[in-house]
């Protein structure tokens, strides 16, 4: 998406702000479902002809590329890329006081182009500039990398440098600056100085008109907080501190708190994150917007072809999905098919694995950390391997990356490749390497069955389910998240466990685990091909018409951005 420097500010009425932005593999900016997310809105936004600017950071060593040793040790080595393939720099320079010293920021742009040509500019600030200390430098390496300082410099770079760079650029008839989770809550302060009196209620009430806060995380330790000591040498005098407390917490600086202050309109992101948010912080207004996927990236070739054909406009008015109840049967099953040759191939080219493409395969591929239970299935090996010789065969697809500091996340890959080793070749499960958007839609479409076990209530939304939906991919699911509404037992897919449960134990989730497997799912998929084919449709027709970016972006202009 090169080419051309013109940004269209003059049209441009909102701001989205987000420490990561995952538009493709090749611009390597995100971890997971946070980035993948904001891209999704802002491609969404493109093809509805919302008039929005993208704003986040551009990490030159990327997240991390994933590698994987024999027993399944994780290495982090740098991602390497180079901006300058899909990325435009743009001359203007911006600075901010870090630590004592004065910070330059630049900028690059990509252009995410809608589906009728309709373009959204997304900004990258970047410190890699010869004027910068290495430190300076240091701070658009690596997302998530290093300490509070790190992050507390990088989170300053973010909202101010991005209030600041899209006032240079000349966005000057911005109506609303819409924060996706708390990493960017500084940008309230830099509109706060803008209207001089710092402490009135006109003031503060000013920039709440102008606030949109999205929340993405259902635990208290997930959110940001900066001690005060830490935030008065990084901010230096840029606020002052005592008015600062008001507002973001006299304890510690907390992000989301900032951010909940500073916001007129706050939503979690599935309607029982929503409940759990306004929970974790009584006396705010916590809407709940569920969030969706972006059809035209997620759908993969072979069942973009067959929407192409049988629901014309079906990609751009993802409602109308709901008309792929009328197509054959037949074709889903072919559409489907294909997918799960390149998936199968795809595992055959790069495990030892061995599977075939007449095996039920399951998939689970996520950010490998704790709460989201890889192992889960590997609770009772003789119970899975009786399931697989008795009731039918059964072969498992895994990805994942652990964030480098997060040694339970490590531990996990390794005990999932160490287990595929005992069932081989009772039941092959292959472990892919760095799990990224391209090897995300592989999997999604090239699966059977997406399972996902996560610990409630931490799945705020959870959104490769719905990935795997709009190819027909039915969930296996604890009910979490999304899927407490897109769950419709037998129709949609499955449910593990019940949804009244808190929570959860492992023991009693695996057991409601294999009792769905050797039951329900393994006899449908291997007695009744068209009950199977009918949940697929289901998949489609009930939940890719509706978990979809699409819809999502409509609730917020009407919700959110219209208030
Ligand atoms: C969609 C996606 C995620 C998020 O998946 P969840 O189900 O929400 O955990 C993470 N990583 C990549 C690469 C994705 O494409």
């Amino acid at each position: 998406m090169k080419e051309g420097n013109i940004l269209n500010q003059t049209g441009t009425r909102i701001a989205y702000f987000s420490m990561e932005i995952g538009l493709n593999s090749d611009v390597p900016t995100y971890s997971g479902g946070l980035g993948v997310l904001a891209g999704d809105t802002l491609k969404a936004c493109s093809d509805l002809r919302i008039p929005i600017v993208g704003m986040t950071m551009l990490y030159r060593q990327g997240y991390f590329y994933q590698k994987l040793d024999p027993k399944g040790q994780q290495s982090a080595e740098p991602y390497e890329w180079q901006p300058k393939r899909f990325l435009n720099l743009l001359p203007e320079k911006v600075s901010v006081d870090i630590s004592g010293r004065s910070v330059f920021v630049q900028a690059w742009t990509y252009r995410v182009v809608g589906r009728d040509g309709f373009e959204v500019p997304v900004v990258f600030l970047d410190t890699e500039i010869p004027e910068n200390d290495p430190e300076a430098r240091f701070f658009c390496r690596t997302l998530y990398g290093g300490e509070d300082r790190y992050r507390l410099s990088q989170e300053l770079i973010l909202g101010v440098g991005g209030v600041r760079m899209l006032e240079k650029l000349g966005f000057n008839d911005l109506r609303r600056y819409h924060l996706n989770e708390g990493h960017s809550a500084f940008l309230t302060l830099e509109l706060l100085k803008k209207n001089l009196v710092l402490d009135g209620p006109g003031a503060i009430e000013a920039v709440r008109q102008k606030c949109v806060f999205t929340t993405h995380t259902p635990v208290p330790a997930g959110h940001d907080k900066f001690d005060y000591s830490l935030v008065r040498e990084v901010l230096g005098d840029y606020f002052p501190l005592e008015e600062l407390k008001k507002l973001g917490g006299g304890e510690r600086l907390n992000m989301t708190l900032l951010a909940l202050n500073l916001s007129d309109y706050v939503n979690g992101v599935a309607k029982s994150h929503g409940e759990v948010s306004r929970e974790m912080f009584p006396g705010y207004s916590i809407d709940a917007i569920t969030n969706g996927v972006h059809t035209g990236t997620w759908a993969c070739e072979s069942f973009n072809r067959l929407f192409s054909e049988m629901i014309p406009g079906g990609m751009n008015d993802p409602f109308s999905l709901r008309y792929i109840l009328s197509v054959p049967r037949e074709r889903i099953q072919r559409a489907h098919q294909a997918a799960k040759k390149e998936l199968i191939e795809l595992v055959n080219r790069t495990t030892l694995a061995q599977m075939s493409e007449e095996v039920l395969t399951i998939g689970f591929a996520r950010r490998a950390t704790a709460y989201k239970r890889f192992t889960l299935i590997f609770s009772d090996l003789d119970r899975l391997i009786s399931i697989s010789r008795n009731i039918g065969r059964l072969q498992l697809v895994f990805s994942g990356k652990a964030h480098p500091e997060d040694r339970e996340g490590q531990a996990m890959i390794k005990a999932v490749i160490e287990t595929a080793k005992r069932i081989h070749p009772d039941i092959p499960v292959a472990y892919l390497e760095n799990y990224d958007m391209e090897l995300a839609r592989i999997m999604v479409s090239g699966c059977d069955l997406w399972l996902n076990t996560p610990r409630k209530p931490k799945e705020a939304s959870g959104s490769s389910g719905m990935k795997a939906a709009l190819n027909g991919v039915p969930s296996l699911s604890i009910l979490d998240g999304w899927w407490i509404e897109g769950c419709l037992e037998g129709i949609t897919g499955w449910a593990i466990g019940s949804a009244q449960v808190e929570n959860n134990e492992d023991a009693v989730d695996a057991a409601s685990l294999y009792e769905k497997l050797e039951r329900v799912i393994v006899p449908l998929y291997y007695s009744n091909q068209e009950g199977w084919v009918d949940v697929m449709r289901n998949s489609i027709a009930l939940n890719g018409s509706f978990f979809n970016t699409h819809r999502m972006m409509q609730q917020y202009v009407l919700n959110a951005y219209m208030f």
